[in-house]
Formats: C-alpha cells, sequence, structure tokens
C-alpha cells in the first residue's frame, strides 16, 4: 500500500491502539450440495445431533472462561447462542431440508443460517441486524463439528501485539484471542451493539467498525494502522510524526482513564457543597458491573425495549421478571426506574408488525401502545412489581402527553397488582411512579401531571425533537436540532419549577444530561440528580467536584436571558465569569 491516509469509521470502543494488522480469516465453506441416499437419513440425522451436542459442550467451556475472563455478564452473550441451537424454528428448518430434499446435515444447515442471516440482516433495525452475526457465528460452530475441520483458531503472526482486522468479527472469535496479544480491532461491518462490541468494551480492547466499502485497496498483513476508538477514526500506514503524537494521545488518554477511576468513590458534591446524584441510562443490564464500577448512583433510566427486540416472540411475565430482578439485586438498594416500552418511532419489534407510518416519531409508539395492547402492559407491570421486591425499583413511563395517560395507566398498574394478590404474590405496594417529560404538552401541564405522580424525568432526545419539530433521526436537518435552543432551556425551567412547587422529584435522562458543558444547567435549576451512559458518568463527575452551585445560579439566570441557542452555548463554554451580561 502507498503512502498514509486516514479513514472515518464508528468508534465501538474507546482507547488508542497503535501496532501492524493481523488479517483475521474468514470462515469458508465449501460444501458440495449433493443429493444423499434416502438410506443415509438416519446418520445425517445422528451426526447433526451429535455435532449440536458437541457444540453445546464447547459453548459451555467458552461460558466458563469468559465468566473468568472478563465477566460473568459477557459470558451470558453465549447463552443466546445456546438458545438458537434448542430454537425449534431454526431446527425445524434444518430437519425439513434434511428431510424433504434429501440433504446432508451440513447443506441443510449451512442453508438454514444463510436464510436466517439474511432475514434479520434484511430488517430496519441495527440491534436486529447484528443478530445475524450471533447466527453466523453459531452455525459456523456447528458446520464445524459436521466436518470436522477447525478453521477459528486462525494462525496468530509471530510478533504479537497486533491489531485484528476482519470483514466482521463473531464473538467466538475475539473469546478465542488472547488479549494480551490483541491492541485492537477493526472490522468492516458490525454495529457497537454487536456481541463482539460488547465483549471488546468489557475487554478495554479498542475498536472501530463499520469501514466497508471506505478502502480503496485492502488492508495487508503487517501494515502499520493507528486507531482511535473514540473519535472512530482508522490512519493506515501512519507517517513517524503521527504515530508520536498519537503514543503521546494514548498516554495522556491512560493517566486520565487512571484520574476519572480515581473519582469513582468520592461523593458527588461541588466545591460549595451542593450534591448531584449521578444515576446511568442503560439499554440491557449488560454494563450493570461497569455502571456500579464508575460510582453510579443508580439507574436512572433502564429501557425495557432489548428484552423484546432480542426475542423472537412476546417476552413471557418470567422471562421480564428475571431481567428486573438481576438488575435490582446487583443494584443493591440503589434505585432502579425501570421504563415501561417505548416501542414505536425508531424502534421496531418484529412480532408486534406495527404498521409503517408516515410519521411514525408522532404515531402509534411508547405509553400508545402499552394504552392500547393492555394485555402486553399488565405483563410487564407484573414483572416489574414482581421485581421490586429484590431492590428499590421505580416504574416509569414514556411519551406522557396528557393527565389522562397516567390515570389510564394506573388503572392498568392497579389491574397488574389485583392480579398479583390473587396470585399469591408480593410486591411493593408503594412502588414509586413517574412520568417522563419529553412532550411540549407535558411541560405545559407539568403542574396539572405533578399532582398525578411521584417523579419526572426530562427526556431531552424526544423533548427536542418535538419542541424544535426536527426528526432526531432526520441527518439533513441535524443542525437543527439544538439542545441549547432557549425553547428547551425554557421548558426545562418550567418543568423543575412545576415539580418543586409540588413537591416530586425532578431528573433528566437525555443524552444532555451527560454533556459536561449543561452541568450548570442543573445545578442552577436545583435539579437533585441527573441520568446519563455509562461512559459520561466520570468525566461529568470530573466537572462536578470542580464546579460550584452558587456560580451556575448565576449562569442560569444569564443563560435564560439569551436569545439564542449559539449564545447559550458560548456562555456555558465561557463559564460564569469570562462572558459579558448577555443583553436582556
Ligand atoms: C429521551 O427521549 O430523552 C430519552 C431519554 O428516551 P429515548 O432516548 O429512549 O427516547
Ligand atoms: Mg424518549
Amino acid at each position: 500500500m502507498g503512502s498514509g491516509f486516514s479513514l472515518n469509521g464508528i468508534g465501538a470502543s474507546p482507547g488508542i491502539a497503535i501496532g501492524k494488522a493481523f488479517l483475521l480469516p474468514a470462515w469458508e465453506w465449501n460444501i458440495p450440495d449433493e443429493a444423499i441416499d434416502a438410506n443415509d437419513l438416519t446418520f445425517e440425522f445422528e451426526k447433526l445431533f451429535e455435532g449440536i451436542r458437541a457444540s453445546k459442550l464447547e459453548l459451555e467451556l467458552i461460558k466458563q472462561d469468559i465468566s473468568e475472563m472478563i465477566g460473568k455478564q459477557e459470558s451470558e452473550i453465549f447463552d443466546a447462542h445456546l438458545a438458537i441451537l434448542d430454537d425449534p424454528i431454526f431446527m425445524n428448518e434444518v430437519h425439513n431440508i434434511m428431510k424433504r430434499q434429501y440433504k446432508s446435515a451440513e447443506v441443510a444447515v449451512k442453508e438454514t443460517i444463510d436464510k436466517f442471516a439474511l432475514m434479520f440482516d434484511l430488517l430496519d433495525d441495527n440491534y436486529m441486524k447484528e443478530r445475524a452475526t450471533d447466527i453466523k457465528d453459531v452455525g459456523n460452530r456447528l458446520l464445524k463439528h459436521l466436518l470436522g475441520v477447525f478453521p477459528e483458531t486462525a494462525p496468530v503472526p509471530d510478533e504479537p501485539p497486533f491489531i485484528v482486522c476482519a470483514k466482521e468479527l463473531s464473538p467466538s472469535q475475539l473469546s478465542h484471542m488472547n488479549p494480551q496479544q490483541v491492541l485492537g480491532i477493526v472490522t468492516m461491518l458490525g454495529g457497537t451493539t454487536s456481541h463482539a462490541a460488547i465483549m471488546a468494551r468489557a475487554m478495554g480492547i479498542p475498536f472501530v467498525l463499520g469501514l466497508e466499502g471506505k478502502l480503496a485497496e485492502p488492508l495487508e498483513n503487517g501494515d502499520l494502522l493507528i486507531i482511535d476508538g473514540d473519535a472512530g477514526t482508522v490512519h493506515i500506514h501512519p507517517d513517524d510524526k503521527l504515530v508520536e503524537t498519537y503514543k503521546a494521545r494514548k498516554s495522556e488518554w491512560l493517566a486520565e482513564k487512571d484520574r476519572l477511576n480515581a473519582i469513582a468513590g468520592v461523593p458527588p458534591v461541588t466545591e460549595d457543597g451542593v450534591r448531584l446524584e449521578l444515576l446511568v441510562n442503560m439499554s440491557s443490564i449488560q454494563d450493570l458491573d461497569a455502571a456500579i464500577a464508575s460510582g453510579a448512583a443508580g439507574v436512572g433510566l433502564l429501557r425495557t425495549e432489548f428484552i423484546y427486540m432480542e426475542n423472537s416472540a412476546l417476552p413471557t411475565e418470567d422471562e421480564q421478571f428475571d431481567v428486573y430482578r438481576r438488575a435490582a439485586e446487583k443494584l443493591g438498594g440503589r434505585p432502579l426506574v425501570i421504563r415501561t416500552l417505548d416501542i414505536g418511532g425508531d424502534k421496531n419489534v418484529d412480532f408486534l408488525a406495527l404498521p409503517r407510518e408516515d410519521n411514525a416519531a408522532l404515531g402509534y409508539r411508547a405509553i400508545r401502545i402499552s394504552l392500547d395492547r393492555t394485555d402486553l402492559f399488565r405483563t410487564q407491570l407484573k414483572a416489574i412489581l414482581r421485581a421490586s421486591r429484590y431492590g428499590n425499583v421505580k416504574i416509569m413511563y414514556p411519551m406522557i402527553a396528557s393527565v389522562e395517560e397516567v390515570r389510564a395507566a394506573r388503572d392498568v398498574l392497579r389491574m397488574a397488582m389485583r392480579e398479583l394478590d390473587d396470585a399469591g404474590e408480593t410486591y411493593n405496594a408503594d412502588i414509586e411512579v413517574g412520568i417522563m417529560i419529553e412532550v411540549p404538552a407535558a411541560v405545559a401541564i407539568a403542574d396539572l401531571l405533578a399532582e398525578e405522580v411521584q417523579f419526572f424525568s426530562i427526556g431531552t432526545n424526544d423533548l427536542v425533537q418535538y419542541a424544535l419539530a426536527v426528526d432526531r433521526m432526520n441527518e439533513a436537518i441535524a443542525h437543527l436540532y439544538d439542545p441549547y435552543h432557549p425553547a428547551v432551556l425554557r421548558m426545562l425551567k418550567t418543568t423543575v419549577d412545576a415539580a418543586k412547587r409540588r413537591g416530586i422529584s425532578v431528573s433528566v435522562c437525555g443524552e444532555l444530561a451527560g454533556d459536561r458543558l449543561a452541568l450548570p444547567l442543573w445545578l442552577g435549576l436545583g435539579i437533585g440528580e441527573i441520568s446519563m451512559s455509562v461512559p459520561a458518568l466520570l468525566p461529568v463527575k470530573k466537572e462536578l467536584l470542580a464546579s460550584r452551585a452558587d456560580a451556575s445560579a448565576e449562569l442560569l439566570q444569564r443563560a435564560l436571558a439569551c436569545r439564542t441557542g449559539a449564545e447559550i452555548k458560548a456562555l456555558l463554554q465561557a463559564g460564569c465569569a469570562a462572558i459579558p451580561q448577555a443583553e436582556a
């Protein structure tokens, strides 16, 4: 390859790696598709069952290794693989191809993997797309046993450590690598919620993905690379100067990581003694250990959609209860705010067969679905209520726009409680119930809503979208999506004032809560807690420890007097002292 160049992909695991490329060979199968004799079917079925048995045994061993090496939660990734081997739909397909078309076990398995992987790949949802990798992964494992070949222990270059480069990386492939030998990972395909990405984050390995179609020439073994997992960039054949720059950046990054880890146990209090609880948002319970290790005061938003999106059928009450209970127990008394299903809009669930809508963000979604499909809603509420025995569990409803909706939700909650009473199940009858404030109508009637619930959590992601009429998914108008718009700031103030007057608690759980720049707003508004993504927590805490609540209150007054989002942003950037009084 010629002189150096840089590419932009997606950062899937933070950190910087500098090293030589090692190209992981793709799993390629050459399986002759010949019909078999009817008399051989019994033998083929025996081979299949033996292959499944051997694959399961191997997965159990990997699970055990990963649990010891990385963590129990990461090891549970392989439960999904075990479940595929038990999945009746997947296995029926294999059996039918064998019985009806007289094909060997390996041909039937290969055809079934291809069919299911394609099906998942074609889905709109990124999370579901990445499940195609899991199907291919477990299918390849099974094929390996059926064919008696073992390509996954790829040859390792003589000089580790290296940067692993692959078209896509399966969790199994990653599990077979020695973390000491892997400096970083680059893949052409994949997404940030893929299991390989989750494992890389837990292992602390920088990972950039999504380079498909961006490389003019393929990478070669031994190419010098720099990968920046925060920025999502890959530098190929960097010159000495760039290598030196990144070496310096890497040591600064590691030093900052140490400094941040050192404040995990420090109380979240400003210089002038004001406490602001820092909680985390989670879209699965995978990162719960990491959240607790970084000193989170609890989970301020558990997005429960993942339980529905991970399954090929509606999750049962017991399945949901199991997830909520595990999270509640792990948090050991710290709050766990479980948001009821917020599906629709940008998130879809296949088995609900939601209609395509022209205005999905304004359509059949979130609490609207729950109040329409009270069967689903009751099941979820019962699972949450049962989990309330195991920790400090709270319920939160998304997308509330009216008092009627809160009251209707309360009726369903009461019904769920009665059903549990009848079944002799116990739960916390005084469970706290709150709502997300993310629709402008809810802001306008915040005083009325505050009389109906015990807490508010402001969802700035949707509030900004609805307040400014800017679709949060539309890149063409992304520049108009301004969380610092004065309209948003006024809405925050109205909501917090209403909550305070009625004596209920209020927090913020949109992305803005994890933006260090916005911290003076929360301190100035006198909010007691904010909830953000796990990686944002310690940087925000560092800022908090160096902040003053009194200066923030002044800054907020000035921000409220600003006329544009740009002015508000500039004011916050410059800090309280450095900026002249904004014009009123
Ligand atoms: C929000 O809208 O701010 C929010 C936290 O919810 P989500 O991003 O899941 O819509
Ligand atoms: Mg929302």
